[in-house]
């Protein structure tokens, strides 16, 4: 079964394309605008390039919920909002 693992930029004409692993992990995408279609046969090349080419999709990390979602007691005052570090915050700079 493919499994989709994130966008990558055709090495061909640096369109975004789909990548996808394969049942043995190996990673693979399809360029749709070029047609592009390099396939890893080597597992060590296939994992170096999902993780430094390969964008995944990750959860939003700081999206507030949705309001009303956590309800106040009325009779509490909230007090100042903390601000929550995100999860990224000086890890990508
Ligand atoms: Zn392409």
């Amino acid at each position: 079964m493919a499994k989709y693992e994130g966008g990558c930029s055709c090495q061909n004409c640096g369109k975004k394309a789909d990548v996808y692993t394969d049942k043995n992990g190996l990673a693979y995408y399809k360029c749709g605008p070029c047609g592009f279609f390099p396939k890893f046969s080597n597992m060590r090349h296939s994992q170096a390039f999902l993780q430094g080419k390969v964008e995944r999709d990750e959860p939003a990390q700081n999206t507030p919920p949705p309001e009303g979602a956590i309800p106040v007691p009325a009779n509490t005052v909230p007090g100042p909002a903390k601000k929550k570090a995100g999860f990224f915050d000086g890890v990508l700079t």
